[in-house]
């Protein structure tokens, strides 16, 4: 099926699924877990449009490359161009709305290319490999600095995260990225995972939420 933006009632965003710029390492207890140094400035990358899918249809896991790790992380629809030097101001006004994302990663795949010094999209920006979320209204969302972001699996919570851990806030990442890569209508941001990330098996119930505000239910094929 298409994947098309909605918002949480249902309506659909009249806008292009454009890219995903994926931020990674953004919470410090995250990067430790993997074994890695906490960033100086945040590692971006970017998965294709051809790599989202909705959170609602069944996830599809590619077979015989590795293990599949979840990531859960609160994503953010661009509704207006940001590029080059931005401010606050603007950055914040091109938030049309804010919701949840997968950032499905062939974790021994990527292990392997990062031990080549090799590109990872391979392993973080295949078919499938960003399952997300509908929207909630930039106005309904409330503080950014404060959303908390939960991942269960079989019912047991697995990642319990709020976005006030992140190492740079939302708005400050759209900051940094418009100079690099343009957001334009339509392209969604991914603000990197909490820790307590792990691997997928057939047949696993995911309930992915921003309580209060948004939950999602999903499983593994
Ligand atoms: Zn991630």
């Amino acid at each position: 099926m298409i994947y098309q933006h909605r918002f949480a009632d249902g309506s659909l965003v009249n806008l292009p699924m454009g890219k995903v710029v994926c931020v990674g390492r953004n919470y410090a207890e995250h990067a430790r877990e993997l074994n890695n140094p906490v960033p100086t400035e945040p590692l971006l990358f970017i998965k294709p449009a051809t790599a989202v899918v909705d959170m609602a249809e069944p996830l599809v896991l590619p077979a015989g490359r590795g293990a599949v790790h979840y990531e859960t992380e609160i994503a953010v629809l661009i509704g207006e161009t940001l590029s080059g030097s931005v401010s606050d101001t603007e950055a914040q006004a091109a938030i049309l709305g804010v919701g949840m994302a997968l950032d499905l990663t062939l974790r021994e795949l990527q292990d392997d290319l990062k031990s080549k010094a090799h590109p990872w999209e391979r392993a973080k920006a295949f078919d499938g490999a960003c399952p997300l979320s509908m929207f909630v209204r930039r106005e309904q969302a409330g503080d950014l600095t404060a959303l908390p972001v939960q991942l269960r699996v079989n019912g047991e919570l697995r990642q319990d995260g709020s976005s006030a851990d992140m190492l740079t806030p939302i708005v400050t990442l759209l900051r940094h990225i418009a100079p690099v890569f343009s957001l334009l209508p339509g392209d969604v941001v991914i603000t990197g995972t909490p820790k307590g990330v792990g691997p997928l098996n057939s047949g696993d119930a995911l309930s992915v939420s921003i309580p209060g505000l948004l939950s999602q239910v999903t499983h593994v094929v």
